[in-house]
């Protein structure tokens, strides 16, 4: 196995700096460091809009498969097809996104001298739809192998920490704020009165559970992960930046007939990170 390691990496680190990553769906990464205030974001709107719209899909086919089937018809057959292809449809495109953002994420750390990177194994309650825990979960996990594989590349180590308990720390005042509340993607510390983005307080806890400090961000760098790549995104101040929308080829819908609303929620309720 070692040589197979040796093969893989490229490049060695340029510094010794040290990078903590928050994983999520709404942020796909958000990112804080040990040595700069600059923070960084990469916005996983349009990963959640496409998530989404296959799932509907999926849903329908399903439905009307099984309607077919239970009445006797031979065409549930047909939709079975269907039904089989949204789902590898799906599976190939959130792939694609996260692969796309991997690879940037781990040339940028690369490119400012980290070393070492801790990312958050989420703690995920359990929500109403088991089925979709269970995909999240799995989820997370292929994205942490990849991205190790990723920066081992660079020769950058991972590190997963249990993310137990980081979501309600506050990395403000460092108290554990049972009230702490959560708008807009902020976290609203109820001491100080002071406003953080959610995840980037996350990640902050993640550095402060393995014995780092990180300085208070002033500067938040945000990306949205594209189709066609990465694109950066200067929101105005204390905004949320809009939802792109994404209207996938109607080849990649099965058959090229038209099943459902290509409708794309931009908020979905009950889903959260
Ligand atoms: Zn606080």
């Amino acid at each position: 196995m070692r040589g197979v390691h040796d093969k893989i990496q490229i490049e060695n680190p340029k510094g010794g700096n040290k990078a903590f990553i928050d994983i999520g769906l709404n942020n796909l990464f958000a990112v804080v460091f040990n040595h700069t205030d600059v923070a960084m974001l990469i916005k996983g709107s349009t990963v959640k809009a496409e998530y989404y719209w296959w799932k509907r899909e999926i849903g329908t086919y399903q439905a009307i498969r099984d309607w077919l089937r239970n009445h006797g018809f031979e065409s549930w057959k047909k939709y079975h097809a269907f039904y089989l292809h949204a789902v590898f449809k799906r599976r190939e495109r959130l792939r694609h996104y996260y692969r796309t953002a991997i690879r940037f994420l781990a040339k940028t750390l690369w490119q400012i001298g980290i070393d070492e990177v801790f990312i958050g194994y989420p703690y995920l309650v359990s929500q109403d739809n088991g089925n979709e825990f269970n995909t999240n979960i799995w989820w997370y996990t292929k994205v942490i192998n990849w991205l190790g594989e990723v920066l081992q590349e660079y020769g950058i180590k991972l590190h997963v920490v249990n993310e137990y308990g980081t979501s309600k720390q506050c990395s403000i005042c460092n108290a554990e704020h049972e009230n702490g509340r959560v708008k807009r993607e902020l976290y609203i510390c109820p001491v100080t009165g002071i406003k953080i983005n959610a995840d980037i307080n996350a990640a902050r806890n993640i550095a402060k559970k393995v014995g780092y400090k990180t300085p208070t961000p002033k500067k938040i760098l945000t990306y949205i992960v594209t189709t066609n790549g990465i694109k950066p995104i200067t929101p105005k101040e204390g905004v949320t930046p809009e939802t792109p929308k994404i209207k996938p080829r109607p080849t990649e819908r099965g058959g090229g007939h038209t099943m459902g609303n290509a409708q794309i929620p931009t908020r979905i309720e009950g889903f959260s990170t």
